[in-house]
């Protein structure tokens, strides 16, 4: 029998657990060809979170949790998630609801199909902000135009990912993670799901704009150098408008026989030193991207088959 490990991220969820774990019971029993494993990874909580899960626990056997010594974001909850799980291919799943449940038979029977990594795409977004909808859509608008990498859009982390999918993640071990970013990195065979994004059930967001803006720089500063690239971009034009006024003024200088004027010998002044510490500060930039990327120790690639089998990326 195929296991499946469903990861799910709690901080403060006190009151959407019971919710939830009556959900997924009456999920888990219409699924009765599969095992299931519910990993909880309480992320530092500082209500009852942590009582409820041990109390199902002792109810079903099935719940697992790790529990952190503090909070330390959902984001390295994931990661902590993809260590533990045991199953033959783990679910993502927030723990308020707005992931339904119920979408995950349709998730495995992708599955099943052999896709290695089926991500549920939002149809709709209930019970949020227009406001958050504009940011997060222009978000994905520039991470695309900064990154080779084709990142799925209006997409959270609520996914089906395949064994090797999870080895390969387990390799990126790198501390300012941008989970959303390695789900493309990765690779491997995708499909998309559709689904109602509901709102939550209980409690209240953990995010706010700070946050968002937070998981945004990373989003874009982990995934790609383009930014350190901008010093270089800018001292191109600098240098080009140097020269067009340096070759005009020394043109009037010898042409019109006209004297160079103070003023214009400044503004070449100012034009080449600014342009030099543009330039200077884009080299160090290019090295420090290449420093970034290196640091990351991430493999070089990833492997789909080898002799015409999956390659698990257990090595
Ligand atoms: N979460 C977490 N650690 C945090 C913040 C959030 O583990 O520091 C969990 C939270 O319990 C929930 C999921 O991450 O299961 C998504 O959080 P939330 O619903 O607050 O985010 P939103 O859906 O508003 O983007
Ligand atoms: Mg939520």
């Amino acid at each position: 029998m195929k296991k499946i490990s469903v990861i799910i991220p709690a901080y403060n969820e006190e009151e959407s657990l019971p919710i939830l774990y009556e959900r997924m019971e009456k999920l888990m029993a219409s699924m009765e060809n599969y095992e299931f494993e519910i990993l909880f990874v309480n992320d530092g909580s500082k209500d009852k979170t942590i009582q409820i899960i041990k109390e199902l626990r002792k109810k079903d056997e099935r719940i697992c949790y790790v529990d952190f010594s503090r909070n330390f974001g959902k984001e390295i909850a994931m990661i902590a998630g993809l260590d533990y799980a045991t199953g033959d291919c783990v679910i993502f799943m927030d723990a308020d609801l707005q992931d339904p449940p119920e979408l995950i038979p349709e998730l495995v029977k992708y599955w099943e199909d052999g896709y290695d990594d089926i991500y549920a795409k939002r149809r709709s977004r209930k019970g949020e902000t227009w406001l958050k909808k504009f940011t997060s859509k222009m978000y994905y608008k520039v991470l695309q135009k900064l990154t080779n990498i084709e990142i799925q859009r209006d997409t959270g982390d609520f996914r089906l990912l395949d064994r090797r999918c999870v080895n390969a993640l387990k390799k990126l071990r790198e501390s300012q993670r941008n989970t959303k970013s390695m789900f493309s990195w990765i690779g491997y065979q995708k499909k998309e799901v559709l689904y109602d994004r509901d709102p939550r059930v209980a409690g209240s967001t953990k995010w706010n704009y700070i946050k968002l803006v937070d998981l945004a720089i990373d989003g874009i500063t982990s995934f790609t150098t383009s930014p350190l690239r901008l010093s270089t971009f800018i001292a191109i034009p600098t240098f080009a408008i140097l020269f067009l006024y340096f070759v005009y003024v020394i043109a009037k200088c010898f042409v019109v026989h006209e004297m160079i004027q103070a003023y214009q010998a400044i503004i070449l002044l100012i034009l080449f030193f600014s342009g030099i510490q543009i330039l200077l500060f884009g080299i160090v930039g290019e090295y420090l991207g290449r420093i970034f990327n290196e640091t990351k120790n991430r493999p070089l690639y990833l492997v789909n088959e080898y002799n015409g089998e999956k390659e698990m990326n257990e090595k």
